[in-house]
C-alpha cells in the first residue's frame, strides 16, 4: 500500500485549519497539525496527528517535519483579532511575521519547498475599486492586516530566489461550519457577525450590535463577501496541486463576488431559526469599510476554484447546525 503524502498544517486546531485538515484527509493526504493550542482546540484535530508546540520554534518544527516526512506546508497559525492587534503589535508581529520566518527556515533545513499561506482581504484596507482584484494596491489599515501583508512580501521575496514555491490565499469573510457538524467556529473571543447573530437569536439577553446603519449602501449597513469555510478548505487542496507544477509565488482572492449586508445576514439567521434576532443600532466600528467583495476570477482560472456552497442561507444553516451540536465551545 502506498503511503499517503503528509502535509504539515500549522494552526490545524483552529477554525479554518481544522476544516482544511478534514478536506486533506478526504483527498488522500495525512494532515499533521502543529499548534500551540493558544486559541485552537485539541478536539478539532481529528484527521491526523497533533504536534503541540510553537511555530516560532524552528528546531521543533524541523524535527516534526522530518519525523513525519512532510511533503508540503499549509500555514494558518497566527493571531487574528483586528481589535486586539492594535493593542498588541509586538505579539502580532512576533507570532505572525516571526512565525512565518521561522517556519520557512525550518522548511529550508528540511528541503520542503511548497507552502500555502492563509492570508486575508484585510491587506487591501479601503480599496479604491470594487470588486477587489488581486492587483488592487495593498494598504492595510490595521496591525493584523499589516502583519499578513508583511508575510506575503516575505514569502514572495523568498520565492523569487527559488527557495520556496507559494500560493497565498486571501480569504474574504470565512463563515459556516463543516456539513457533518463535528467542527465549526469556536473562538474564545467571538467578534464575527454570523456566530454573534446566531447567539443573539438564541439568547435575547445578548442582542446583536449592528455597527453602523448610515453607510452608503442599499440598506445602510456594511456589505461583505461571506465564504463558506468548506469552500475555503477546497481551495487549499487545489493550491497544493497547483504548486506541484508551478513555481514562484501567486496570490488569490477567495470570495464569491456577491456583497451581503449585515441586515441580510440577520434576515438569513431569522429565516433559518424561525425567530427574531434582537438588535441594537450601534455606532460604526472604527476601520470598517462600507463594502468589500472579491473579484474571484483568478482563483477560478488558475486553481479551478469556485465557491459552490457560499450562499448566505447555506452558510447560516451549517453554522446553526454546528452551534446546536457544539461540544467544544468552551475554551480549551
Ligand atoms: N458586525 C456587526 N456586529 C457585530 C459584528 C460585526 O454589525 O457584532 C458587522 C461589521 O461591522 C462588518 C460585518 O458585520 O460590517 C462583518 O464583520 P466581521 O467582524 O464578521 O468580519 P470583518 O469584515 O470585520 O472581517
Amino acid at each position: 500500500m502506498t503511503k499517503q503524502p503528509t502535509v504539515l498544517v500549522t494552526g490545524g486546531a483552529g477554525y479554518v485549519g481544522s476544516h482544511v485538515c478534514k478536506a486533506l484527509h478526504r483527498s488522500g493526504f495525512t494532515p499533521v497539525t502543529l499548534d500551540n493550542l493558544s486559541t485552537g482546540h485539541r478536539q478539532a484535530v481529528q484527521w491526523g496527528p497533533l504536534e503541540i508546540g510553537d511555530v516560532r520554534d524552528a528546531d521543533f518544527v524541523a524535527e516534526a517535519m522530518t519525523r513525519h516526512k512532510t511533503a508540503a506546508v499549509l500555514h494558518f497559525a497566527a493571531l487574528s483579532l483586528v481589535g486586539e492587534s492594535a493593542a498588541k503589535p509586538y505579539e502580532y508581529y512576533d507570532n505572525n511575521v516571526g512565525g512565518a520566518i521561522s517556519l520557512v527556515a525550518a522548511m529550508r533545513r528540511c528541503g520542503v519547498s511548497r507552502i500555502v499561506f492563509s492570508s486575508t482581504c484585510a491587506i487591501y484596507g479601503m480599496p479604491d475599486r470594487l470588486p477587489i482584484e488581486e492587483t488592487e494596491f495593498a494598504r492595510p489599515i490595521n496591525v493584523y492586516g499589516r502583519t499578513k501583508l508583511a508575510v506575503e512580501n516575505f514569502l514572495a521575496d523568498t520565492a523569487a530566489t527559488g527557495a520556496i514555491r507559494t500560493v497565498m490565499l486571501r480569504y474574504f469573510n470565512a463563515a459556516g461550519a463543516d456539513g457533518d457538524g463535528n467542527i465549526g467556529e469556536a473562538h474564545t473571543t467571538e467578534t464575527h457577525l454570523v456566530p454573534l447573530a446566531i447567539q443573539a437569536a438564541l439568547d435575547p439577553r445578548r442582542p446583536l450590535n449592528v455597527f453602523g446603519s448610515d453607510y452608503p449602501t442599499a440598506d445602510g449597513t456594511c456589505e461583505r463577501d461571506y465564504v463558506h469555510v468548506e469552500d475555503l478548505a477546497e481551495a487549499h487542496i487545489q493550491a497544493l496541486a497547483f504548486l506541484e507544477t508551478t513555481g514562484g509565488s501567486r496570490a488569490y482572492n477567495l470570495g464569491t463576488g456577491n456583497p451581503v449586508s449585515v441586515r441580510q445576514v440577520i434576515r438569513a439567521v431569522e429565516r433559518v431559526l424561525g425567530t427574531t434576532v434582537p438588535v441594537v443600532e450601534a455606532p460604526r466600528r472604527a476601520g470598517d469599510p462600507p463594502r468589500l467583495f472579491a473579484a474571484p476570477g483568478l482563483a477560478e482560472r488558475d486553481l479551478g476554484w469556485v465557491a459552490t456552497r457560499s450562499d448566505i442561507e447555506s452558510i447560516v444553516e451549517s453554522a446553526v447546525r454546528w452551534h446546536r451540536s457544539n461540544v467544544f465551545s468552551v475554551a480549551v
